[in-house]
């Protein structure tokens, strides 16, 4: 398959006072890298652009990283959080949570981030949804480790199949080189600026596959910039994705819309009143599950 630079879609996010994000996964060929399934990346922008109500999630983790700004996350199991940059917000719907995401208007002025989506693996899918926060490390460390283990660093955050997530503050001119998992496919996100991996220019919001078998990369920038690497072991299960669902057939997306739509599965969002977010109509086809095609 080789390298290859993901071109992000610029897609609205939240229904009517829609955030513009970038999404780079799923990409056309490339469905996932490792277990993650899904990248949004938004910003800068300013005042209070993010308002997404009321919605459910099946079968994933999202994970919040924001570089500039504050959102404040609530759910339906009674979270309420103010998520920071370097703060790590991880949610597990397993078979059902709801949630409302919203940009604060104390915060600093500009907003950057990124959500991720991580594919539950089959073991795992029909769990009981949780929430797990993770204060941000306010040492000025370079790389800060979210999910798995890289350069030593290692997060506490629970997931369920081998991966790393971390971000690299890049100082102008000095490349950070990085000892890379040979058993892990990654994608290096440029999330502010512009960024070269291993030479190859990646323009801020875009990002950078690599295939499996790597043992190290190079990440180097001419202004100041950060990059957040993901990875992980290439995920063998197929998946049927669709609007906020994740599952493994037609049936599984059609059970759980209906299920959001009639209020039956998803349960609500404690301390939050605005009008959830309907799910739109089911498309006129079969979902059809799809993996990486090599
Ligand atoms: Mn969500």
């Amino acid at each position: 398959m080789g390298d290859e630079l993901l071109v992000a879609r610029d897609v609205p996010l939240g229904g009517t006072r829609a955030i513009m994000v970038r999404r780079a996964l799923p990409h056309r060929r490339i469905r996932t890298i490792g277990a993650w399934c899904f990248a949004d990346h938004y910003g800068p922008v300013s005042g209070t652009p993010m308002f997404v109500a009321p919605h459910p999630h099946m079968g994933l983790q999202t994970v919040t990283w924001l570089l500039a700004g504050e959102v404040e996350h609530k759910d339906s199991v009674g979270s309420k959080v103010t998520v920071k940059p370097g703060d790590l917000s991880l949610m597990t719907s397993g078979r059902g949570i709801s949630h409302s995401e919203y940009s604060l208007d104390a915060a600093t002025p500009m907003l950057t981030g990124i959500q991720f989506w991580v594919a539950l693996p089959d073991s795992a899918r029909q769990m009981e949804p949780t929430f797990e926060f993770i204060e941000g490390d306010p040492s000025d460390d370079p790389i800060k480790v979210f999910i798995g283990e890289l350069a030593g660093r290692t997060s506490r955050a629970t997931v369920y199949t081998p991966m790393v997530g971390a971000q690299i503050t890049l100082a102008a001119v000095v490349a950070q080189r990085l000892e890379l998992n040979p058993e892990f496919e990654h994608g290096v996100v440029a999330a502010s600026g512009d960024i070269r991996v291993d030479g190859s220019l990646v323009r801020h919001g875009q990002m950078m596959y690599l295939e499996p078998g790597r043992k190290q990369v190079a990440i180097v920038a001419s202004e100041p910039a950060t990059a957040v690497l993901i990875g992980g072991e290439p995920f063998d299960e197929t998946l049927v994705m669709w609007w906020n669902f994740v599952g493994r057939s037609h049936e599984d997306i059609v059970t759980a819309r209906e299920e959001w739509e009639s209020g039956t599965r998803f349960g609500t969002v404690v301390g939050d009143d605005n009008p959830r977010i309907p799910a739109p109509p089911m498309p006129n086809l079969r979902l059809k599950p799809r993996r990486n095609l090599s």
